[in-house]
């Protein structure tokens, strides 16, 4: 199974973090380590948060 990283669409393979949507708690988030650096903000595909 693939993830793919919240932000850039992009298929991450080790160098990701993985968080919960501090919004709904339910959706899980995954950056990659391109997106982390930068701090792009993220959005929940529950809930539509969106947060660095
Ligand atoms: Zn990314
Ligand atoms: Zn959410």
């Amino acid at each position: 199974m693939t993830k793919k990283c919240s932000t850039c669409n992009r298929e991450v393979t080790n160098d990701y973090v993985e968080l919960k949507c501090p919004n709904c708690n339910k959706a899980v988030i995954i950056r990659c380590i391109q997106c982390r650096e930068l701090s792009n903000s993220y959005k929940c595909p529950e809930c539509g948060f969106e947060g660095p």
